[in-house]
């Protein structure tokens, strides 16, 4: 393995472990990727984040064809495409994390933007947030939707499924992903009372760029 490779490896690792432990994710459920020159590495299928190591990742090209490793998680072709739309973003992850999930389990939701810019953070890592209509998983009938979403948008929720946020390292997915899942959380906690949410002009003030 390449030293870049090698380097992205750890790093999808050390992910893993804190999105699993910190319970953003359960089960063999969620998966991550980085973008390397030889490919991108993604976890492979089955696997958990809790115990997934270095050498169990798969290496996919752009259009998500496998290239060798382990057989990729069959949510693989939704980091190939988000990666594809997104020549910034360097990594994706995607997980089943639990307020998430919920709020893409709400009917009437606003398909352009789920939620609320509630924090000034949500509206800095976050931003706009589109949903997805639902898909079973490993529907590959996602795929175009997806890369077409990721060119206006770096982060979105799958209905009845979860978030996928890409970020220009992996660092900077995993501060979005989490950011989203504590507003979802906020989201809930506020629900039924009078929110004062940041103003249109506030939002777009702090808005990622794209
Ligand atoms: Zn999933």
């Amino acid at each position: 393995m390449a030293a870049e490779e090698q380097r992205a490896a750890d790093d999808i690792v050390r992910a893993a472990r804190s999105v699993f432990t910190r319970g953003l994710t359960h089960g063999r459920t969620g998966n991550i990727s980085v973008r390397t020159a030889g490919g991108i590495l993604v976890t492979p299928t089955g696997s958990s984040l809790g115990t997934v190591v270095a050498g169990d990742l798969s290496l996919i090209d752009d259009r998500g064809v496998h290239l060798s490793g382990p057989k990729p998680s069959k949510e693989a072709f939704l980091h190939a495409a988000v990666l594809r739309a997104r020549p910034s973003a360097h990594a994706v992850v995607h997980t089943h994390s639990l307020y998430s999930a919920a709020v893409s389990c709400l009917s009437g939701l606003d398909t352009d933007n789920v939620l609320p810019p509630l924090t000034a953070y949500y509206a800095m890592r976050v931003g706009r947030l589109p949903l997805l209509p639902y898909h079973a998983p490993g529907d590959t009938g996602l795929r175009d939707l997806a890369e077409a979403t990721a060119v206006r948008r770096h982060a979105m929720l799958l209905s009845n499924h979860g978030p996928v946020v890409a970020g220009t390292s992996l660092a900077e997915a995993l501060d979005a992903l989490e950011e989203l899942e504590e507003t979802a959380k906020l989201y809930f906690v506020l629900r039924g009372l009078p929110v004062n949410p940041l103003t249109d002009e506030q939002a777009a003030a702090l808005a990622p760029s794209g």
